[in-house]
């Protein structure tokens, strides 16, 4: 039995230029996928339409594009397959995986409030989960509603953080599709990760409570799930989250006002959380030999202009 095509993507959600830290992300999909024999996918998210520009998506092929970051095939758009994800959660629900939820947003509120009020954790309670629809107001509006589990556990083997478990018993029934027939995010990341064949998702550690969120839903589909990693974010040298004010965020920056190489901020990103031995420079090909999951490392990156410039 011959192993599966490794499929990997990066999906970067156009709402601004493209962050090193997706740079990075991007590269390790690629050269874990090319190591493999298989494919690098690239999905726009761009679901969240106030927040999503085509500036944002011209800066981020470009950025790939002097990267040397080579998708396979065509990128996929998130928003044109919307369809699709609707599609889904109706099925969800005649599966019995999914319900209505007629709770109104005053009533979601006062929850809230009171669990608020009473120091408990704020999640939806499923008061709709065992009510018939018939119970609900002629033609009122409803959200659907993921059946998830309620007790046990489940453990993801990352292959960077290693084994993970969260309690069922701490996720709420999210929401798949709202009111107006959207998607939301949850929902199109794991339509579209199954539909494209993605076998393994690489992204950063601040997707890794998504994962316990997004496998119930390849559950309740039957779905093979996914193999995950999750990277650790970069930091400033000084260990703070990375922002504008202390750092070169954008990739453009490194090429337009810093006139940084491409080989260069790209070796310098792949030994970002990544070695092999003393290797100071590591070609495109050497890379694609020797990358493995196993070795990335653990603790959060400190990114160091300093360093990238003196190589
Ligand atoms: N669109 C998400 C982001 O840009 C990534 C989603 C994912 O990799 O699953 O943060």
């Amino acid at each position: 039995t011959g192993a599966k095509q490794v499929v990997t993507r990066f999906a970067p959600s156009p709402t601004g230029f493209l962050h090193i830290g997706g740079a990075r992300t991007a590269l390790f999909n690629l050269l874990f996928a090319r190591h493999h024999g298989g494919k690098f996918l690239l999905r726009i998210e761009d679901t969240d339409r106030a927040r999503s520009t085509d500036q944002a998506i011209s800066a981020i092929l470009d950025g790939m594009r002097w990267l040397n970051l080579d998708w396979d095939g065509e990128e996929v758009y998130q928003f044109s397959r919307a369809a699709r994800h609707a599609e889904v959660a109706r099925e969800m629900l005649a599966n019995g995986h999914a319900y209505k939820c007629f709770a109104t947003a005053e009533e979601l509120e006062a929850m809230r409030a009171e669990q608020k009020a009473n120091k408990q954790p704020l999640r939806y309670d499923g008061r709709w989960r065992d009510r018939d629809e018939s119970e609900a107001p002629e033609g009122a509006p409803y959200v659907i509603r993921l059946k998830a589990p309620r007790e046990g556990a489940v453990t993801i083997e990352d292959h960077v953080q290693g084994p993970v478990t969260v309690n069922n018993a701490e996720l709420d029934d999210l929401v798949l599709l709202r009111s107006d027939g959207t998607p939301t995010y949850m929902l199109a990341v794991v339509v579209d990760d199954h539909d494209m064949g993605v076998t393994h998702v690489i992204r950063g550690d601040d997707h890794l409570n998504n994962a316990f969120r997004q496998l119930p839903i390849y559950r309740a589909m039957g779905w093979e799930e996914p193999e995950y990693a999750h990277i650790p974010l970069i930091f400033n040298p000084d260990g703070t989250k990375m922002s504008k004010r202390k750092n070169a965020v954008a990739v453009d920056e490194y090429r337009d006002q810093l006139g940084i190489l491409p080989e260069a901020l790209s070796n310098y990103l792949l030994r970002l959380g990544w070695g092999h031995g003393d290797d100071e420079i590591i070609s495109r090909e050497q890379a694609i030999e020797w990358f493995e999951l196993s070795g990335v490392g653990r603790s959060p990156s400190r990114f160091d202009l300093k360093k990238l410039e003196s190589l």
